[in-house]
């Protein structure tokens, strides 16, 4: 009898070659295979006969071979199988294409199951390369069908047959949930929830199956994320003494925002509690979280602590370090830097003077994590634009203290139901104030009518001093990588050779080397090229103050709140600003959700609307690395489900904090996480 931890090979089929494709989808045993859900259905149940199929539509019909099938080869490399199909209500004309073997596989007299799209005219319906099954053996055919994500080597119909076998053999699943949860929230047994998100009979029975999965995957995420936490709060480490930042706030040449302030409060009073802070600082673009970070970084000084700061880019860090380090200089801290360009030799002598407490603040990549950095006292972790970091990340990092400070800063706004989900182990400062004086920035959203419009506003722009940044076509996971490169390039190319033959435009994406888009970065900011050409890579962070222009160039494909991002690029200086955004999509949809964008700058509302009109599922995304990956709630989940789950595992830790009353659960959980930290290595 085998188990969910039963090697995928075990199943009739599977062999060394296959079991090594079927890896790729991260399918190694039975209960990996059973937990790859569809992406979504075909509805292939039987139509009632042949003349009740509708032109256009793809169906399913039950018809008997009525000629010899014919073998025609059009030209080379072409052949046509023809035959005619019928059954009491009228006749179906059958093609294959290129499949000349057809013609032996079908006889006169015997009876199929046809599935494909409905083509010709209603007086002579005609089926292309249909879905063909014996009648009375139809795996395929008959039902709701269910449609996988695929990879080279692997077909729907093998995945298919292998989830019938893995459902057949593994007949009794465990129940991982407790009976009492399962009841109170009427959700199905697990048998039932694994058989009908597969193979649905209906759409009411796929809902009910769908339920129980997206509920039970969310629970079982926000537990964790919850018990993590209760553990990190039960962590006693050396309380802060609370330091006047009085000379830190006169060190700056602004005063700071209200919701600055209370943001370094929170962090304060957290550091001083005598337990480790896991805090999350939420703000938009531009709301200035680094300041809070800083502030931070200057009471842990002060205490005697010393600061890592990770962005997610070099660029990010290097940027970091250029804005704080007079800072912190002025203030009396010692700042560096560690990337991955750091040399050898000068990251040497940067290490012994960490190790021996010389160094204050250090800024850097995910070199700050690497195994031969030592801090003296490492009191206070920062990471930057967090979504790009998981949970594991950070704990690697904070692996680095004796269970430092950790501060997490965030410009997703995420939306709040969500936001307790996915940063469930963290507690919550929201930044809900920009500074004063910021300027709109105008947004417009047009059409490819519009490039000669808009390349000569870009003119007028530069001849004032300003520059731009042009975002490019972003690419499809699935395209080449070397079409990104391509993209970039080939557009920087043409708007310096066809459009802009006097000005410099440089560019950067995702593939070039660390020094390179280093360069190509110092050179937009020194003001060295006027136009910079981009792939997504300038989407968080980056702050050059006299770009005043973001164009967008397919902008349908980004969700609202990338769009929010890459709008934040500019207004960052005293000029007025604008945002354009291209697209000639005519979807409805996509055109109302671009709208959304020349309507409000809120990022919060941005972010709602995102959720509504495109559902969580990028939301999850942005949070894959280090969080047990998603597989019922990116498929769809609504809002009420997900407040219920998380609800619902809230009162459950409520009265069994450490799940010590629920030992299978807690060994679930733990489970979870620690298989989401073994992706990481
Ligand atoms: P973000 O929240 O997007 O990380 P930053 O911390 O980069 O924002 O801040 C954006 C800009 O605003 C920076 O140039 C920063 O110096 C400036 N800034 C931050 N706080 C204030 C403030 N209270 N008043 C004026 N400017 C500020
Ligand atoms: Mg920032």
């Amino acid at each position: 009898m085998p188990k969910l931890d039963t090697d995928i090979r075990y199943l009739a089929g599977v062999g060394e070659a296959r079991a090594k494709t079927l890896r790729k989808l991260g399918i190694e045993t039975v209960g990996d295979l059973l937990s790859y859900f569809p992406r979504t259905y075909e509805d292939r149940k039987l139509s009632p006969s042949i003349s009740s199929l509708i032109v256009g539509e793809n169906a399913a019909v039950v018809a008997m071979v009525a000629s010899t099938p014919t073998l025609s080869r059009i030209r080379k490399g072409l052949s046509l199988v023809k035959f005619r199909a019928v059954d009491q209500s009228g006749a179906l004309e059958i093609t294959f294409f290129n499949r000349p073997y057809a013609k032996e596989q079908f006889h006169r007299g015997e009876s199929y199951v046809f599935y494909g799209k409905v083509e010709g005219t209603l007086l002579r319906r005609q089926m292309n390369n249909p879905v063909v099954e014996k009648e009375g053996a139809a795996q395929l055919t008959g039902s709701i069908v269910p449609v996988y994500p695929l990879t080279a080597g692997v077909t729907q119909t093998l995945l298919i047959k292998l989830m019938r076998q893995g459902l057949a053999a593994a007949s009794e699943l465990p129940e991982e949930l407790p009976d009492d949860i399962r009841q109170k929230h009427n959700l199905c047994y697990v048998n039932y929830a694994y058989e009908n998100i597969h193979f649905p009979p209906s759409p009411e029975e796929l809902a009910i199956a769908r339920r129980r999965l997206v509920f039970e995957e969310l629970f079982f995420l926000t537990a964790g994320l919850r018990l993590w936490r209760s553990q990190r709060a039960r962590i006693a480490v050396t309380p802060c003494e609370a330091i006047d930042l009085a000379s830190f706030y006169d060190a700056l040449p602004f005063t700071l925002t209200g919701a600055q302030r209370r943001a370094i409060a929170d962090g304060v009073s957290d550091m001083c509690a005598g337990t480790p802070m896991s805090r999350l600082c939420q703000g938009d673009v531009g709301s200035g979280k680094t300041m809070v970070a800083a502030a931070l970084t200057y009471f842990a000084a002060k205490n005697g602590l010393q600061t890592a700061f990770m962005a997610p880019t070099e660029v990010l860090a290097e940027q970091h370090y250029k804005g704080l380090a007079p800072l912190m200089e002025q203030l009396g801290l010692r700042t560096a830097l560690l990337t991955g360009s750091t040399g050898t030799k000068a990251r040497r002598e940067l290490l012994s003077q960490l190790a021996a407490g010389e160094i204050d603040l250090l800024l850097g990549t995910h070199a700050l994590i690497s195994e031969d950095v030592t801090y003296q006292k490492l009191g206070l972790v920062v990471t930057d634009e967090q979504h790009r970091f998981g949970v594991r990340q950070r704990a690697a990092l904070s692996e680095k203290g004796v269970h430092p400070h950790m501060l997490v800063m965030s410009a997703t706004p995420i939306p709040r139901t969500l936001a307790l989900i996915l940063y469930g182990d963290l507690d919550v400062s929201l930044i809900d104030e920009l500074p004063p004086g910021r300027q709109k920035i105008d947004t417009f959203f047009l059409h490819t009518g519009y490039h000669e419009r808009i390349y000569s506003f870009l003119r007028k722009q530069v001849a004032e001093g300003r520059q731009a940044y042009v975002v490019c076509p972003m690419v499809e996971e699935n395209e080449e990588i070397e079409d990104e490169r391509k993209s970039v390039m080939e557009y920087a190319r043409f708007l310096q050779e066809e459009i802009f033959p006097d000005l410099r435009i440089g560019y950067v994406h995702g593939r070039m080397k660390a020094k390179e888009k280093a360069a190509a970065m110092a050179d937009f900011a020194g003001g060295v090229t006027h136009i910079l050409v981009s792939t997504t890579v300038i989407e968080v962070g980056v702050d050059v103050p006299n770009a005043t222009v973001m164009l967008v160039e397919n902008a349908e494909r980004f969700g609202l709140s990338q769009l929010h991002q890459l709008r934040g690029r500019v207004g960052r200086g005293k000029h007025k600003s604008y945002c354009i955004l291209l697209s000639d999509n005519r979807n409805p949809e996509t055109r109302e959700r671009l709208k959304v964008m020349t309507e409000t700058a809120d990022g919060f509302r941005i972010a709602e609307e995102d959720l509504r009109l495109r559902g969580p599922g990028d939301f999850f995304g942005q949070r894959q690395h280090g969080l047990p990956a998603m597989r019922a709630a990116d498929l769809s989940c609504d809002m009420p489900l997900l407040q219920e789950a998380q609800t619902a595992a809230e009162e459950l830790l409520r009265q069994d904090p450490g799940l010590l009353l629920h030992p299978a659960m807690r060994e679930k959980v733990t489970r979870l996480f620690a298989a989401s930290a073994e992706t990481l290595n």
